[in-house]
């Protein structure tokens, strides 16, 4: 079946077969759920008038933008938050996707009535759709978030004994790891796997930071490594994923062209890797499309992204 699966992906790569790659599985570790679905489905639940993402935007500045004028305001209720994880799942599903973990924003406990009745919610989605996927949730929160926002909804979440990981996004000027080490020591101590966004916009410095602060077992992007050969190594050591969104990294101008992009580097040093696609949303991209888009710009071979797509099915 393996040996199957392995020809059926580097053919549907070589044919640009994107029904051939979704039939393969996959993983998305790299996803946010409030922006994991397509925008038709978004569009369609939200009654139909939304404004679609630009094509381009300038980096997360222009990703809030767009969510805290067009699509945040759709936003208000449990059921909301309820229909934005299933069609995250939903969507990974349809894409091939064996191995799902979307981040959840902590703060979405506040539209729930209690807390049992947030991570009922999540667990029910995970049951039901267990057969099909290993949705695997994730807590999630922005650099912003004020302390005791942290205290009274993150550690509630990693409580829960429901979440597997733990993910921290938003502004690259932020740079102030230590702000949260003692919630990844206690993420840690609770079992939960360590994530955080580096290096999307940022040079070695910042990845370094926050893998040595937060000692981070994933980097959500981590490009801005490719730079350090030293810190590259020091990841290798340390066998530190790296989750990778290229039409993500392209569309917010974190790269400008794709043909230098830096995950070549990457896998020649022989790194933990995968491909994701960030915000399908905002990106329209799911992950077969994402390996498809490295192979078409020639950035990695059949067998490469083949290599890629299986180390990361763990
Ligand atoms: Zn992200």
């Amino acid at each position: 079946m393996n040996k199957l699966e392995d020809k059926l992906f580097k053919e549907g790569l070589i044919e640009g077969n994107i029904s051939k790659l979704k039939k393969i599985a996959k993983v998305d570790v790299h996803n946010h759920c409030g922006l994991g679905m397509r925008f038709s489905t978004y569009n369609k639940w939200a009654g139909g008038n939304v404004v679609p993402p630009p094509k381009k935007m300038d980096g997360i500045a222009g990703i809030d933008e767009y969510i805290f004028g067009e699509t945040a305001k759709f936003i208000k209720t449990s059921e909301d938050i309820e229909f934005l994880i299933e069609s995250t799942v939903l969507e990974a599903i349809d894409d091939g996707v064996k191995i799902l973990e979307p981040s959840i924003d902590c703060h979405w406990i506040t539209l729930f009535k209690t807390h049992q009745e947030y991570f009922s919610t999540i667990l029910k989605i995970k049951n039901k759709y267990k057969e099909l996927i290993d949705f695997r949730p994730e807590v999630g929160f922005a650099k912003c978030v004020p302390t005791e926002n942290l205290d009274n909804f993150l550690i509630p979440c990693i409580d829960s004994g429901l979440f597997n990981s733990i993910d921290l996004y938003g502004d690259e000027s932020f740079d102030d790891f230590e702000k949260f080490k003692e919630y990844y020591v206690y993420a840690k101590n609770k079992g939960l796997k360590l994530k955080a966004h580096a290096g999307e916009f940022t040079g070695p410095e910042y990845v370094r930071n926050a893998i040595e602060v937060l000692e981070l077992d994933e980097v959500q992007h981590g490009i801005g490594a490719s730079t350090d050969d030293y810190l590259l190594d020091f990841i290798k050591e340390r066998d530190i994923r790296l989750n990778i969104c290229p039409s993500s990294n392209f569309i917010l101008g974190a790269v400008s062209d794709m043909k230098s992009y830096p995950i070549r580097k990457l896998f020649d040093k022989g790194l933990n890797l995968s491909i994701n696609t960030d915000d399908l949303l905002l990106f329209d991209s799911g992950v077969s499309e994402e390996f498809l888009y490295l192979y078409n710009h020639g950035v990695l071979d059949a067998d490469e992204l083949n290599e890629i797509r299986k180390m990361s099915l763990i």
